[in-house]
């Protein structure tokens, strides 16, 4: 029972002891020690081999296939010498989580063992049993194969584990017709299609030397941790990672005492193995600390290249999950594993840039570098404001839906925080366009009276959804447990199309002889114009916001089931499969998979609310009942005459209860739809209210059932015992 796991988990707290044998080697030497590094392979290629690999990892030059046998051979003796007995391809399907599969450097044959070939085509190609990976239709049962292909921009590493080490090397995973098949095919595409455009844009401004334009990532992951004893007491976090019973905490964050408070030794003990573990693959884990629910931290490292940063994420998440448990705590990454507090998120943020001209979204010191700052940001204004709807989709998720516009989580409204200074420039452009006139106090760009940008800005608004932050924008709407590889390719292919459309219309002045200033101004002051309703400095909490948004004509995609039809509009087909990213067959099959998965979470999540209910809530309070009944009985027959508003209550609740268990069954039996869509709106029609029925009644329940009775552990336990 609940009162039993709780005596467990105190006893795992006050019994703890941190461990003092961990850490012998200095952190400067753990720093990407498992990783077949670019340094690792100048020392262990020939010349023109790690040239070759080099360049395909800086500048996205194409790698020479025949080069791959070098790499292959080099990439065994180390992993053997790290250790390794297995290598494995690492990709990322469909499901957002990571999948491995593992062979044997060993090949066992009749006259014994020998190494196994680990040729340039092992490293090149896999083919994992790809059946039971979700492709939205794109490949039929007849052709069950899929195929891994070596990513070579992402460094390959080892895997340690206590009875021996995996070489784990990163791959992309593609339909034997080519077709895309998982989440990092698109985010190499859309990379390159961006680099591009922003490429083309920049030689505008008079660069020509460059070679490569990279988005960058650095995304702050958020998560619980909860004692182990509460988690396998609470069958409900165990199958749908959720506490779907659960009366709210007497104190939750409203004291706003944990956001940045001391972190209990246990947590801390984790943090610091979990930062080891990190280091160790090369990830630059960098900021620790509490954050605004109690048991919820945050973790974030530094940005990375968008596609390495993605991978690193990836790993990440697996191995918060593993540290955890050496702690005897599970680490829960759901968007919002408690109802009524704080749920988690990953705040994506993003620039572009690279080596020779560093980050493009940093305002410049010269009038000509902040013309071009201001370029790129109208860019991004452009882009969010035509295609919030994909932005809004590309973060959807049966889980995520619950945290945004709940608690401290930016609305499902996607909108722009530029800053007051920043928004004071563009209202400027604006006006310059309005009075049509070049008047006193009307910023002209390309002569100084731009007044030098400073790159912290001071002001935060953490209320938006899409915010910029001094020297980037930080995405905040996507959740804890997603890949950053969807809204990474939104962002990429977004910006693709509104640079794309900058160079044109600039060109076209250009051609017309206008100077670039001129130019530009025209341009941004169009941009402006055309899209300035997506700027909001306000409270995106509001309920102000709300109507203000509507009424600026911005879309408000509340549930996924609303807000994944986006992936096949017609403007978004256009620019992906302008830009190669995805075609429609594609974004169909990625629509699908989104629906199938929502569909089939919020099911668990009914079936599972339907177990509970009637295995351990009802039992729990029909044995209080019974107790009330029985006291008021002996009460009674001694003569004692007492009102029992509590039996009352109770009886009545059970009422409730039962009603609504009723129909909950009855909404999971008719669960069919015609298509993904159709079952995903039934879900969310039907399903998610009956669920809400049962849990409005089981919540009072717990406020009233004997605590030595009640089933679960309480909300108030699992947040604070750590
Ligand atoms: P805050 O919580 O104040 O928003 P954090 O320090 O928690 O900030 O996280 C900021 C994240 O933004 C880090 O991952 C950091 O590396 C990343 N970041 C900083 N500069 C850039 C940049 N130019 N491009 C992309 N990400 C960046
Ligand atoms: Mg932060």
């Amino acid at each position: 029972s609940g009162s039993m796991s709780r005596r467990q988990a105190i006893k795992a707290v006050t019994t703890y002891e941190v461990k003092t044998d961990g850490f012998p080697e200095p952190l400067a030497d753990t720093f990407g020690r498992n990783v077949f590094s670019l340094s690792v392979m100048k020392k262990r290629l020939p010349k023109h081999v790690y040239k070759a690999v080099a360049a395909t990892i800086e500048a996205g030059a194409a790698m020479d296939a025949a080069l791959a046998d070098y790499v292959a051979v080099a990439m065994k003796d180390w992993a053997l010498e790290m250790g390794a007995t297995h290598y494995a391809h690492v990709f990322y399907p469909l499901t957002g989580l990571t999948a491995e599969k593992h062979d044997s450097f060993l090949e066992p044959d009749s006259s014994g063992a020998s190494l196994a070939e680990f040729a340039g085509k092992t490293l090149l190609q896999g083919e994992p049993d790809a059946s039971s990976f979700p492709n939205g239709g794109l490949r039929g049962t007849f052709e069950a194969r899929g195929y891994t292909g070596w990513d070579v921009t992402s460094p390959a590493y080892i895997m340690e584990n206590p009875n021996g080490n995996t070489l784990c090397i990163p791959t992309i995973f593609i339909s034997w017709t080519g077709e895309a098949l998982d989440k990092k095919t698109p985010l190499l595409r859309s990379q390159q299609a961006m680099s591009k455009q922003a490429m083309r844009l920049l030689k505008l401004f008079g660069h020509d030397d460059v070679d490569t334009v990279v988005s960058y990532a650095g995304a702050e992951q958020e998560y619980f941790l909860i004692d182990e004893h509460f988690y396998y007491a609470r069958p409900d976090l165990m199958t749908t990672s959720r506490t779907l019973f659960g009366a709210k905490p007497s104190k939750g964050q409203e004291f706003d005492d944990h956001y940045f408070g001391a972190i209990p030794d246990r947590v801390l003990a984790f943090m610091i193995e979990l930062d080891r573990e990190l280091f160790k693959q090369g990830i630059p884990s960098k900021t620790r600390h509490n954050e605004v629910a109690p048991g919820q931290f945050e973790i974030a490292p530094v940005f990375e290249r968008s596609v390495l940063a993605h991978d690193h994420q990836q790993l990440m998440m697996t191995t918060m999950k593993r540290v955890a448990e050496r702690y005897g705590m599970k680490c829960l990454l759901h968007e919002k594993p408690f109802a009524g507090v704080n749920g988690s998120g990953k705040h994506v943020n993003f620039s572009l840039g690279n080596a020779n001209q560093g980050n493009l979204l940093n305002p410049g010191d010269t009038p000509h570098e902040n013309m071009q700052f201001l370029t790129f940001c109208g860019a991004i204004i452009r882009a969010v404001h035509k295609y919030g709807g994909l932005l809004r989709a590309a973060v959807a998720s049966a889980s995520n839906d619950h945290r945004l516009g709940a608690n401290e989580a930016p609305p499902a409204i996607i909108s722009i925080f530029l800053g007051d200074q920043l928004m004071d420039v563009f209202d400027q452009i604006a006006k310059g366009g309005a009075t049509g006139s070049k008047a006193a106090g009307i910023i002209e760009l390309g002569v100084d009276t731009l007044p030098p940008l400073k790159a912290d800005p001071g002001d935060r608004n953490r209320t938006s959804p899409f915010a910029f932050t001094g020297n980037r924008f930080e995405y905040r709407a996507p959740g804890s447990n997603q890949s950053i590889s969807d809204p990474m390719v939104a962002i990429n292919v977004i910006l693709a199309d509104s640079l794309e459309f900058i160079s044109d219309a600039l060109e076209k002045q250009l051609d017309a002889g206008v100077d670039l200033a001129d130019a530009v101004q025209q341009v941004l002051m169009e941009i402006v114009l055309e899209h300035g309703a997506v700027i909001f400095n306000g409270n995106g909490y509001s309920d102000e916001w709300q109507e203000e948004a509507a009424a600026r004509g911005l879309k408000n995609l509340r549930t996924t089931v609303d807000a994944v039809v986006e992936y096949t509009s017609p403007e978004v087909v256009e620019i992906f499969e302008k830009y190669g990213v995805l075609s429609a067959r594609e974004l169909k099959a990625r629509e699908d998979v989104i629906f199938e998965y929502y569909a089939l979470t919020l099911l668990v999540e009914a079936k599972e609310t339907a177990e509970i209910a009637k295995t351990m809530i009802l039992p729990a309070a029909i044995r209080y009942q019974g107790e009330l009944a029985s006291t008021a009985a002996s009460l009674k027959a001694a003569g004692i005459e007492m009102q029992t508003p509590v039996l009352f209550e109770i009886t009545r609740l059970i009422t409730d209860l039962h009603g609504a268990m009723v129909v909950l069954d009855d909404g999971i039996a008719g669960m069919h739809g015609e298509s993904e869509y159709e079952e995903s709106k039934y879900a969310r029609d039907v399903l998610i209210p009956a669920m809400a029925a049962i849990r409005a009644a089981t919540d009072k329940l717990e406020g009233i059932v004997a605590d030595d009775l009640w089933p679960l552990p309480t909300y108030n336990e699992m947040l604070t015992i750590l």
